[in-house]
């Protein structure tokens, strides 16, 4: 059967679990209403709404099966699906651990129910999950009438847990190449690096160097996306870059396809050399497991910001910066690592994302010039503070991605390069925020909100 996926914020899933599984080992049951996106042919369900149903008013004995929702229940949240252009999933569970799947009793009630949900739906899916312990599946009914099962679903908190209806125990064979981290990750963590899609949004000083660990690292998937091109003032912090890729205006997503295949000749490599807040390069983000924000422009960090919220996409911010005072003292000099995840992080939040350079990348330099604002002095950069960065970024991604360390708040971690110290800054959440709280328009909503992009 043809498949789909599933993201779900860790939050979300923690408070469906613990409903889910309670002290008295019975079935319970709830709602959920998702944001509906195509990604190649492959449904996503984004999980926006969770609606526990409360045992003995939503939730009862049935007819035939063990128990089941109510009618009324049921009505209430068809509705607001169909009304807030929301996906229905009805969601129960079963005392299995790692491998479920639904009974011939919960299919036969699929058959009698969904085709008149789907009418009442007015052209979204709607479908049940099944959750095991450690385990997922799905039974989703598009409005074609085609049905789609569970291919996997993610669980995205700063840790990153995937699950599927069963665990494939099929690790096939692996090179010597990978021997000594497999020593650290297990064959199950490299198998889950090499199914990994990475995008690096950015492929300067810090974002080659993301690429060329990665690869080595056995990352099997890449998006690459920069509009830039090499050029000497560059070759100093551009790994693989040499004096006629300067010459030659090599573009640097070029460079970066150069290093993956050099480190990872398997690899499946997709670039763009565009601007991400082009609508339809940022398209191709949404389809991601992780993005490596390396680029420096407002427009990227607003557009990957909204990727994550929307798409409950994780990702990571990288930066760093040298400041000197008038007589060439360096002031500060540090690198920041800033992870997002759907609901925490947000660059907007955290007065990162400045709507006066915003506006002011939107001219072009005859604009600017004529605006009086004047020839852009470049920022100092040096490689190492960009390897610590990009070093910390990749060893988070590890940790988190193959479920090495436990779940952990989120908190930006600043590394200062004159004292050495690491100042770990637990960031803002405003509450209303219209890009990344529960309620605003983005959240989880997939193709159903407009990403920030240009046309094109
Ligand atoms: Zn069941
Ligand atoms: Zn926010």
């Amino acid at each position: 059967m043809s498949k789909c996926r599933l993201h779900i914020a860790r939050s979300d899933y923690e408070l469906l679990w613990h409903h889910l599984y309670q002290e008295d080992r019975d079935e319970h049951g709830a709602i959920l209403l998702a944001g509906l996106s195509e990604l190649d042919t492959i449904p996503l369900l984004t999980v926006r709404e969770v609606h526990l149903a409360k045992d003995g008013i939503d939730y009862v004995a049935g007819k035939i099966g063990h128990r089941a929702l109510t009618p009324q229940f049921i009505h209430r949240l068809i509705t607001r699906a169909r009304d807030e252009r929301l996906v229905y999933l009805a969601v129960h569970n079963h005392g299995s651990d790692r491998q479920v799947g639904f009974s011939d009793i919960d299919l036969r009630s699929h058959e009698r129910g969904y085709p008149a949900l789907l009418q009442i739906a007015k052209g979204m899916p709607v479908g049940a999950l099944v959750l095991g312990q450690r385990a997922m599946q799905a039974d989703l009914w598009m409005p074609d009438g085609s049905r789609r099962e569970l291919d996997q679903a993610s669980v995205i908190g700063m840790k990153i847990d995937r699950l599927a209806p069963h665990l494939s125990r099929n690790l096939g064979s692996m090179d010597d190449q990978y021997d000594r981290q497999i020593r650290m990750f297990g064959r199950e963590g490299q198998q889950t690096l090499s199914r990994a899609h990475i995008a690096v949004v950015g492929l300067g000083g810090i974002g080659s160097l993301l690429v060329e660990y990665l690869a080595r690292l056995g990352v099997g998937h890449f998006t690459l996306v920069d509009d830039d091109a090499v050029e000497a003032s560059n070759l100093a912090r551009l790994i693989g870059a040499s004096q006629s890729d300067a010459e030659n205006r090599t573009p640097k997503v070029q460079l970066a396809r150069r290093l993956i295949q050099q480190a990872n000749p398997s690899a499946h490599i997709e670039h763009f050399n565009a601007d991400v807040a082009k609508a339809s390069v940022a398209d191709r983000l949404k389809g991601c497991d992780y993005i490596f924000l390396a680029a420096d422009s407002m427009r990227a960090r607003l557009v990957v910001n909204a990727l994550v919220h929307q798409y409950l996409i994780p990702a990571v911010q990288l930066g760093s910066k040298v400041r000197a005072d008038e007589q060439g003292q360096v002031i500060d000099a540090f690198s920041a690592i800033r992870p997002l995840r759907p609901g925490v992080g947000c660059l907007w939040c955290n007065q990162l994302i400045d709507p006066n350079l915003l506006a002011k990348e939107a001219k072009t330099d005859a604009e600017r010039k004529a605006q009086a604002y004047g020839v852009e002095e470049p920022n100092p950069s040096v490689i190492s503070l960009n390897a610590v960065s990009a070093g910390h970024a990749v060893n988070d991604f590890l940790m988190d991605y193959l479920g090495l360390r436990a779940d952990r708040p989120l908190h930006y971690q600043h590394i200062n390069a004159l004292t050495g110290k690491l100042q770990l800054v637990e960031p803002r959440h405003d509450v209303d925020c219209p890009e990344c709280s529960k309620g605003g328009m983005r959240f989880a909503r997939g193709d159903g909100a407009d990403l920030p992009c240009t046309e094109g």
